[in-house]
């Protein structure tokens, strides 16, 4: 091959080389936490490897590649160390909060019953407002969301995910009043069936739960075992503190808005919203702004937080 051949095979190695890397960055940034992350990963490696057996480039060349594929890599860990940093923080601020060391509160925003398409402008409005929430889904809808019958609603979740919001779990079924709380069993499938959906279509596994219809809904004797059910399976659970009333019927965003006003004064605050509820959705924007007025650090739940009953 003359030296120009060789330039442009060189020119045609490194112009590949660099679409892969984009196509890879992209890639992987749209499905960081997804199982298929890890498989189009591998592909991409493979193809890399390809071009890295090449003689025309050159060691320094093959090392920055290299790096870069260990930075991909990277991405997903630093975000989950960056996560359990800001929950170290949380809770101390808690502590701090229960010893009244300190006049900051905190709201953790809360939205059942998703993914709906809705979602998306949920996501929209938290990711507008550099806000961090927390999901409590269920498979309700199916692979097909109720508000748009074309669309694969399990796409949601990765959404949930790629914007580091906590995915938590609500139930497979969600039937309150069909079965779910029949008995312990009959509602820790429902619980290990929304765990293994969140999980196959995240990678993550959730560890805080929410009763369909609020904890006291299985009556106190079985909703004790359920919690101790939920307890020795690695989870916490959760109920409100605060709403705007989208469970049941708000006529309009005035009495939406009132209710939630209303419910606002403690200061470690659930709130209680719906994925699907277009007037929540609507106030949405005025709550993040209300609750940051009055010193609330809007923050996603996790495990260790006081909010977050173990048992
Ligand atoms: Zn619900």
């Amino acid at each position: 091959m003359g030296r120009n051949g060789k330039r442009i095979k060189r020119i045609f190695i490194i112009i590949n080389i660099v679409i892969v890397l984009v196509i890879s960055y992209f890639a992987y940034n749209e499905y960081l936490k997804s199982k298929d992350t890890k498989k189009e990963l591998t592909s991409i490696k493979d193809k890399y490897k390809v071009l890295l057996n090449d003689s025309s480039i050159d060691d320094d060349e093959i090392k920055e590649i290299n790096d870069k594929i260990n930075d991909l890599e990277e991405i997903g860990n630093k975000t989950k160390e960056k996560m359990a940093e800001v929950f170290k923080l949380a809770s101390e601020l808690e502590s701090k909060i229960k010893k009244n060391e300190t006049k900051k509160k905190i709201a953790y925003l809360t939205f059942d019953d998703g993914p709906y398409y809705n979602t998306y402008n949920v996501l929209k409005i938290l990711k507008e407002n550099h806000v961090k929430a927390t999901f409590f889904t269920t498979n309700v809808n199916g692979e097909h969301c109720y508000d748009n019958k074309n669309y694969e609603c399990h796409k949601l979740y990765k959404e949930y995910a790629k914007d580091n919001h906590t995915i938590a779990n609500h139930t497979y079924t969600h039937g309150w009043n069909k079965g779910l709380y029949s008995s312990v069993n009959s509602f820790m499938d429902a619980i290990k069936k929304q765990e293994e959906l969140i999980k196959s279509e995240t990678g993550i596994i959730p560890n805080i739960a929410r009763f369909p219809g609020g904890s006291s809904t299985p009556g106190a004797t079985k909703g004790k075992q359920m919690k101790a059910a939920l307890l020795k399976a690695g989870y916490g659970w959760v109920d409100w503190t605060a709403s705007d009333g989208d469970g049941g019927y708000i006529a309009n965003t005035d009495v939406a808005w009132s209710n939630f006003t209303k419910t606002i004064g403690d200061k470690i605050e659930v709130v209680l919203f719906h994925d699907y509820d277009k007037k929540t959705t609507a106030i949405l924007p005025k709550v993040i702004k209300y609750l940051r007025e009055k010193n609330y650090i809007l923050l996603p739940l996790f495990y260790e937080s006081v909010a977050i009953n173990k048992g």
